[in-house]
Parts: C-alpha cells; structure tokens; sequence
C-alpha cells in the first residue's frame, strides 16, 4: 500500500501549499470605472475581475499583477461581446500570468500609442500573458496621419488570439511586436487563430498588418509564431507582415485577396510554411519576400497571385555587399522547396539588381517545387547571376528562363480541387518522384470560422454601389437633402425628369446612386458653392444627370462634387457616367470634383459624359504637396468622355515624396476626345493632364486637339506609364521627365499622331 499513500500524502502537500492562493483568489463584478480603480492595485493570483455590460466611455485599463500558471489573474466581460470599450478607452497588461477576454473596441481611438499594450511603460512589461476573444473595430485616430498600433507585444511569452481586428484606417502597423528592449527580445509570442479583416488602401508607408521587430533591432532573434490566422482584404500597403527579427514562423495562415506581400525584410531564419495565399486575380495580390540568411520557405500553397516587381508572388532579392542594417541583406542558405505556386503571374529572381544592390543570391536552394500557369506564360523575371541558388526536381508547366532549364521537368498538368480546396495535378506526374512535388496534399486552408470570435460577424466591408431598394424621387415634391437623408446605404435614387436648382449642399455618409429616370432629362445646379460633399462613410454615383454651374455663387473656387475639406479617415468612391457637365464658368477656377486633404479615393470612374465650358480643373487630387509619399486616390479611370474649353486640366494627380510603400496611383485614361483643354492662364502645370509620381498610367486612344500636353513626372518606385495609339491634333506630343532617375525617361510612347 505504499503507493496510495505516497499518493495522498503528495495530494495533500499540494493542496496545503495552493492554499493560501485559493483562499485569497476574488472575484470582482465591476460595474464603474472607480470600482476598478479600488481594487485594481491589489490584484493577486487567482482573482477575476469581470467588467459589467454595457458601453464604458473613456476607459484605459491597467490589469497590473502577480499571477501565476495555475492561478492567473484574469479580467473579462460578463458576456462575451457586451462590454463595450469606447472614447478614449485602451488596455494594458503589466506582471505575469495575466489574461483578458471578451472586450469589444469601438467607436472610440487610444489616446496612447496602442489600444492594446502588453506593458504598462517603458520598464515593466507583461510576461506569461494572453489577450483573447477580444475585437478591435475602426477604432482609429480620426487624424489619419496620427500613428497608433492597435496591439503592441512588448515582454516575453505572450500569446493574442482568437481575435478580431478590423477597419484600421489611420496610420501605424495593426499589430506590432517590439524588440527594443531585451526583455522583449527571443519572445516566444503566439499570434494565433486572430480575423485579420479589412484593412484599406493606406495610401502611403504605415498601414502594415504585422511587423516583428525594427530594422534596429533585427540582427536580434524574436521566435514569434504567427500561426492559423486569416488575413483578408489586409490592404494597408506594400507588406502585408514585415519580418524584421529573426527566427519567426510563419505558419498555417491564410491570406484571402490581400494586397501585398509576407516579406523577409531584415533579420535571419525565419520559416514561412503551410500558409495559403489566394489572391483570385485581384490586383497587387503578392505572395512571399525573401531576403537575408538561413530562410526556409516551404510547403505553400499560393494561387491565383496578379502582382509584380517587389510585390510578386515570388521574389528572392538582391542584397547591397556589406549592407547596412537597414538595407537590404545579401540571400544566403534559402531553402525553398515544395511550394505550389497555382497562377501567380511573377516570380522574381535576383530582384532588385542595380549598381548599389549587386549581391546575387548565394547557396541556396530552390527545389521540389510546382508551378502551374494555366494560360501558359513563364512566370520568372531573372535579373541577375542565380548561379549560386541550386535548382533542382522542379515541375512547371511552362517553359522556363535557360538559366533554370536543368533544375526543372516540364509537364502538361491537369488541375483538380481537392477536399481542402486546393488545386492539386490530377494524376501523378510521369517524372520520377513527381508526387514529392509542390506543397502536400494534406495541407489545410483554415477557415474563417476557425478564427476570432463566433459572436462578432465577418461582414463585408463595403456597400456597393445599387446594392440596395431603388426610389423613385420627383424634386418638384421633394427636397434632394430629405430624399438621401431617408435612403439606406447601397440605394438608387431614380430622379424625375425636371431642371432643379438645389439650394443646400448635399452631404453624402453613405454609399449612394443617383439616376436620371431618363438619360440626360433631369438637370441640377445648385446656389452653394459645391453640389454634393463626399463625407466619412460616403460613397457616391452620378449616372444620366445634366450638371450645370449656371446658378452657382458668383465666385471662384466653385466645384460640383468635393470630399470633406479635411480630417476625413474613410476611403470613398466617387462614379460618373452618362452625363453632362455644363456651364461651370460663373467666375474663375470653377473645377468638376476637387479632392480634400487626406481624403482618399479607392476609385475614381469618369465614363461616357460630356464636359464643357470649365474654367477649373475636371479632377483635383493635389492636395498632398509635403511630398510624404501621401496621395489622394488609388484608382483613377476616365474613359469615353468628350470635353471641350476646360481651362484648367483634366486631372491633376500628385503624390511626392521617396517612399515605395505604395502600389498607386493607377491613372487610366482611353478613349477619351479632349479639344481647347488646358490652356487658362491660371492651370500652372500648363498641362491638360498633370501626373506626378503616379506608379501605373495608361493613356491610350485618345484625340487631344488645340490643348495642353500631356506632363508626366516620374518619381520612384519603376513608375509604368504606356502612352499609346493617341492623335494630338495641334497638341504638343507628351511631356514626361524623370525627377529622381538620370538618363532618359522610361515611359513607352507607341504609336502617337502628333498632326500641327
Ligand atoms: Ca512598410
């Protein structure tokens, strides 16, 4: 019988040395901000502390303590997704063995540097502590240029799941982990099973879901595992996740039409495996990054990925010889082997190559991989010597560069989904061992409802334009201002025939159509000073409508359409088509739409419409002129329209600055027949279409006569401009100059008339 009594005796020493914890372990309901602070010093292990439901205005919680493994110090909702932190509300975490659950933020911004925070200050942080089931939704600086996180991992050892973050619009990374400290540094975070959901279009550096680490300290190991999140629609800006630390892992996650890349960008031995990236062809859809040493890459799955250059699907760079810390590192000892790549239109080898980044990629190794383009085309761009990355057992079903001909087998293959839905070859290849090829079969593409919460709904974050009920609006009975006022967003308008002077300026919050019943038989003008206002949460089409100037206020710097004037935080959309656009010359510098600052467009869409007689601009978006890399719009297309004596320029596009963290803005411009455009005394630029450090621009087929030409400044970033198959009729030919690069400018003219 020694055995039981070992065994009781254990059991009772375990029970008399827990038993003091037990004995003191609390539980708190706290229902006022004061109840917290009264207990919120003397927290011990084992205490809950549950906070009451409802909304909390201006609360920033400290949840400061001792806990331990056994006995944490817990702090949660009564339920799960009531407790509502809003106004200037944040959390931070400071001690060990701490956990906090259920929190909802919104409605608010921190007033600190991070809503959540694993540190108390610069000198005490948390350790041994998780942060889960919380959500964090356009909860943003309403200055979008103020820069915040939305959590901060400082300390050791601390995991944030299960959570739901989404909305980010102001400036700073969505969740950072931060090595400035030695406490913070070989960490051992866990970032798992999180909803990383809509992040838009940032419009410059900043707008990054996940970084690890700086380039400060990135020679320093941090060992976060980011594992089993979904990323969808993250598309602050060019990287996705930053690495910038060493011996990370990346893994199981799933990115869903994100715009950008998972990139290496300093720091050594990080692992990006088993992560599914699905891009469904939508633009500057990236894959993976890789730079610096003893990178593994393997057993991905990415398909269907559009981007390019650095934001390719595939890229291994060039690294500067001897680089500094904040360069970029030579690749050495990349290991990267049964990836399957599914359609991704670029992979770039020895990307980057110039006189300052000459070092090729060395010992590495590029094996057991699959790649399949269904339309055919050879995905690699190879700018430099990759003698030294080992090419070997590849399969691709399209011929590839000479350079990599030995290391791979070409072979028709067939495709078929598999119970994972993923494209896998239909039957095995007849090459030998072909089955090793690629990512395996098992592999897993986590879904969304494994991840954040099940009490918080993953909805779609835009409300498309004629999504909703159509009303039928007579102006003669109805005031403009009441009928939106009453309409849901995603409604139409459909207007009456009639000429309606409108004497109030418009505000629009929501997204909106207005129609013409019938093509170009309702007319508006208005008395204010601009028609409608594009505001936060606005998005606006115009379709069918005759927008005259003639009852505008006698004063220059009139506008049909203008966004908010400043402050604004949400992108917006702005259509126009089959209209008319008439008589905007009462005075002087009377412009079409004209751009506030920090407001930014997703789009922009000019088609099918008449302008004529304009004594502005048709399209300002030139209001960022500190050259931040900041601009106005993503997205600007003007197709099929005539316009005739516009004084001022078609658009005006600017975005300064050096920084290469965007991907617009796109300017498209086809079809389009432009006369006497350009040449009023008081358009500077002199221009009938201005662009600088636009990044992709296509001009084609147009008809330009007796106008201003085209001006093209190039800036960074390789900007693509293509100017093809257009007539200039006593038009000077395009005017393109090169502000940051010598030598001749790159923009490719094909195919111009120019007739005097
Ligand atoms: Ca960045």
């Amino acid at each position: 019988m020694r055995y039981p009594y070992l065994s009781l005796t254990l059991l009772m020493s375990a029970i008399l040395l827990l038993a003091p914890s037990i004995a003191s372990a609390e539980s708190y309901y706290i229902d006022s901000k004061q109840a917290y602070a009264d207990i919120a010093d003397g927290l011990q292990a084992g205490d809950t502390v549950i906070l009451k439901n409802g909304v909390w205005q201006d609360f920033e919680i400290l949840l400061e303590g001792e806990g331990t493994e056994q006995s944490p110090i817990t702090l949660k909702a009564e339920k799960s997704g009531e407790v509502i932190l809003s106004g200037q509300s944040n959390l931070r975490l400071s001690g060990k063995y701490l956990v906090v659950s259920g929190l909802v933020f919104k409605d608010g911004y921190t007033p600190t540097s991070s809503v959540i925070e694993f540190r108390k200050d610069k000198d005490n942080y948390a350790y041994h502590s998780r942060v889960t089931e919380i959500v964090i939704d356009n909860y943003n600086n309403p200055d979008k240029q103020e820069s915040d996180y939305w959590v901060a991992l400082y300390g050791k050892h601390n995991r944030f799941d299960h959570s739901h973050l989404v909305g980010k619009r102001n400036r700073g990374v969505t969740l950072a982990v931060r090595l400035n400290h030695e406490n913070s540094q070989e960490n051992y975070h866990q970032i798992d099973h999180n909803y990383f959901g809509y992040r838009p279009i940032f419009g410059s550096n900043g707008g990054e879901t996940i970084r690890i680490g700086t380039s400060h300290y990135s020679l320093s190991d941090s060992f976060t595992l980011v594992e089993n999140n979904v990323f969808e629609h993250t598309n602050g800006e060019v990287e996705i996740i930053s690495v910038k630390s060493g011996k990370n892992t990346l893994k199981g996650n799933l990115f869903l039409e994100a715009r950008g890349t998972l990139t290496l960008r300093h720091g050594n031995g990080n692992i990006i495996e088993e992560n599914v990236l699905i891009g469904n062809g939508v633009d500057h859809t990236g894959g993976i990054r890789v730079i610096n040493k003893d990178q593994i890459i393997r057993n991905n799955y990415l398909e269907g990925l559009t981007g390019f250059r650095f934001g390719s699907g595939f890229t291994v760079m060039n690294g500067v010889p001897d680089s500094p810390i904040n360069r970029y590192h030579q690749v050495e000892n990349a290991v990267i082997e049964n990836n399957t790549f599914i359609n991704v239109e670029h992979m770039q080898l020895a990307a980057g190559s110039d006189a300052e980044r000459s070092a090729v990629p060395i010992s590495s190794q590029f094996t057991n991989n699959l790649i399949v383009n269904q339309n055919g085309q050879n995905p690699f761009t190879i700018s430099d010597d990759v003698s030294e990355v080992r090419f070997a057992k590849n399969i691709s079903n399209t011929q590839v560069p000479s350079e990599l001909k030995n290391g791979f087998t070409i072979e028709d293959i067939a495709l078929e989904r598999n119970e994972n839905d993923l494209l896998f070859p239909a039957k095995a290849f007849s090459t030998k061992n072909g089955t090793d090829v690629g990512a395996s079969r098992s592999l897993k593409k986590i879904s969304k409802d494994e991840v954040g919460v099940s009490w918080y709904p993953k909805l779609s974050p835009l409300v498309e334009f004629d999504s909703g009920k159509t009303r039928h609006i007579n102006l003669s009975t109805q005031s403009l201002s009441e009928a939106i006022q009453q309409a849901e967003s995603g409604d139409t308008l459909l207007l009456e025939a009639g000429d309606f002077v409108i004497p109030k300026l418009i505000p629009i919050d929501k997204t909106l159509s207005i129609k013409a019943k019938n093509a170009q038989q309702t007319r508006l003008s208005c008395e204010r000073t601009a028609l409608f206002e594009i505001q936060d949460g606005g998005a606006l089409k115009l379709d069918g409508l005759v927008l005259s100037g003639a009852n505008s206020p006698d004063s220059a710097n009139n506008a049909v359409v203008r966004t908010q004037k400043w402050g604004m935080i949400e992108n917006y959309r702005f259509e126009l088509h089959n209209s008319i656009v008439e008589n905007l010359d009462i005075n002087h510098s009377f412009h079409f739409f004209v751009s506030g600052k920090g407001a930014f467009a997703d789009h922009i869409h000019i088609e099918n419409n008449q302008f004529k007689s304009v004594t502005g601009d048709i399209i300002q978006l030139n209001k960022e002129i500190e050259d931040l890399g900041i601009y106005n719009a993503e997205y600007i297309t003007f197709h099929q329209n005539q316009f005739s004596d516009i004084a001022g320029a078609l658009a005006k596009v600017y975005r300064g600055g050096t920084d290469e963290s965007t991907f617009g803005p796109h300017f498209l411009f086809t079809d389009n027949q432009v006369s006497a455009t350009g040449k009023g005394k008081r358009n500077k630029e002199n221009a009938s279409v201005y662009l600088h450090g636009v990044q992709q621009t296509h001009i084609a087929n147009n008809l330009f006569e007796n106008s201003a030409p085209i001006v093209i400044e190039h800036t960074v970033g390789e900007p693509q401009t293509l100017i093809e198959n257009n007539t200039f009729k006593a038009t000077e030919s395009p005017n393109i100059v090169e502000l940051r690069v010598d030598g001749p400018h790159t923009a490719r003219l094909n195919n111009n008339t120019v007739l005097n």
